[in-house]
């Protein structure tokens, strides 16, 4: 029999069109415009797909529904592959053009393994310890993935794949809490859980420094070069911290130079945008860019409901989804929060080795969720983040000056305030040298234009809001 017999492609059309009226159209578009009918066997449907990136959202986003429909649809079980193909004249997101794509049909149906689960470790073949710096329990089986972090998830994972090759370097930046560091050691652990023989550093930009001062000190300066130019990836975590250190810039700025040589992976982790470094070196800063940068955002409800179940899952407490969704809505903040309110939660059912109840939870998060509400922010301490952030001073920032460095500074603590704040436009004039409150409409509405023009502004802006609200709790 000839495979030309088979053709599903009205099952899939219609399949399609069912789905599409379930998701949102920003869904819809962002998964589903680029796939299309490629063939069909005799117990599956091939889907074109631009990149390994899309068939492993793909799957694991819609692979059951899909299935589920084609099933209602068709009567049989059909599977669905995949077909890497690169669309062309389609503007596609920069995690789309991956190399190691051979628009080869991969027949992996069956393997209903997540793209994330770990590799089985490969027999160790030495016992030589390559690695340094790693925790295992920081792996992509404990990522959960939601719309927040899908983009930086799969370009980590991709480069645990393939070190080296398409995202080098790559700078993944992000508010505090919101996994930056998971993901980093994510790499370090499935890269060399995959292939041993890699030499893998994971470092903080704290220890790097501290360690460079010292071999400095030592006159061992040549084992400190020596270390960090010859592994396979290196992975420095929080590089903000390097500002204003000079020598240290110095000092990765060769070592980056030696191993983007020599194509080794080099991932970095940032509390914000690089371009919004202000100590930083022109040529660091450029290096930095010269990769792929990708943030993490805030979780959404449905992913922090899934992050806690997992996290739930993990330490084996019973704990029902109305009272996980009771945490979730309260707190929205960042990971970190999320899984200090369970702690306590488990914390507490143990020490009185009671269950969890909907009223204990209440009771024991009480307070947390109070500061999560914020309610003591002042306009003197959002100046103060604010003037910080830019580098400058906070008379500056309340001052006549209007050059252009100083102006937008200016305009987003005010931006800012009004956010976060209940003080009127008029208050908030005041506080700002005594203007009037139309400047400070007009400021505000400046700064929503521009968020939705320089795509920087919006993530800077969330940032700022995150240390404010968490300097307002100290
Ligand atoms: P950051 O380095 O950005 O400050 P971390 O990587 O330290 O944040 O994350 C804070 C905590 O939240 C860690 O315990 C981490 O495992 C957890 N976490 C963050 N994001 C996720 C996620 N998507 N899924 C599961 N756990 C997460
Ligand atoms: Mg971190």
């Amino acid at each position: 029999m000839s495979e030309q017999q088979w053709d599903y492609s009205i099952f899939w059309k219609e399949a399609a069109n069912q789905i599409k009226e379930q998701l949102s159209e920003q869904e819809w578009v962002m998964w589903f415009d680029n796939i299309s009918y490629n063939s069909s066997n005799e117990s599956s449907v091939i889907l074109n797909v631009p990149s390994s990136f899309y068939r492993d959202q793909v799957k694991q986003r819609y692979q059951k529904l899909i299935q589920s429909k084609l099933l209602e649809l068709s009567g049989h079980n059909l599977g669905i592959d995949f077909n890497i193909i690169k669309l062309e004249n389609k503007e596609i997101k920069p995690a789309d053009a991956d190399p190691s794509d051979s628009g080869i049909i991969e027949s992996k149906r069956d393997n209903d393994r997540s793209p994330f689960e770990i590799q089985r470790p490969s027999p160790i073949k030495s016992n030589v310890i390559r690695s340094s710096g790693l925790n295992e329990v920081y792996n992509f089986d404990r990522y959960v993935i939601g719309e927040n972090n899908s983009f930086a998830a799969n370009a980590a994972y991709a480069i645990s794949r393939n070190p080296g090759t398409a995202y080098n370097p790559c700078l993944i930046y992000g508010g505090v809490g919101l996994g930056k560091t998971h993901l980093l050691q994510a790499i370090g652990n499935s890269a060399s859980t995959a292939n041993s023989d890699l030499k893998v550093s994971y470092v903080t930009a704290e220890t790097f420094t501290n360690e460079f001062i010292k071999a400095i000190g030592d006159k061992k300066a040549h084992i400190f070069k020596n270390k960090y130019r010859n592994v396979d990836i290196l992975l420095i975590d929080d590089i903000h911290f390097i500002q204003g250190k000079d020598a240290t810039q110095e000092e990765l700025f060769h070592t980056f130079n030696a191993l983007y040589d020599a194509n080794k992976q080099m991932v970095f982790t940032c509390d914000r945008p690089v371009s919004e470094l202000k100590k930083l070196t022109d040529r660091l800063r450029n290096r930095f860019e010269r990769g792929l940068n990708v943030d993490l955002q805030p979780p959404n409800f449905e992913t922090r409901f899934a992050i806690l179940k997992k996290k739930i899952e993990q330490k084996k407490v019973p704990l029902s989804d109305e009272i996980i969704s009771f945490v979730c809505k309260n707190i929205t903040t960042n990971v970190r929060d999320l899984e200090a309110a369970l702690m306590r939660l488990i914390a507490y059912a143990e020490l009185v080795n009671k269950e969890i109840t909907m009223e204990i939870a209440q009771q024991q998060l009480k307070d947390t969720f109070s500061t999560q509400k914020q309610g003591n922010i002042s306009i003197e301490l959002i100046q103060r983040v604010v003037s910080d952030y830019f580098n400058m001073s906070q008379s500056d920032l309340k001052g006549k000056r209007r050059n252009k460095a100083i102006v937008l500074p200016r305009q987003v603590a005010m931006y800012i305030v009004r956010d976060l704040t209940e003080f009127s436009t008029t208050e908030i004039g005041l506080e700002f040298g005594g203007r009037d409150h139309t400047t400070v409409m007009h400021a505000c509405q400046r700064i929503e234009i521009h968020m939705n023009t320089n795509p920087t502004l919006e993530p800077t802006i969330r940032n700022l809001i995150r240390t404010i609200q968490e300097q307002s709790r100290m």
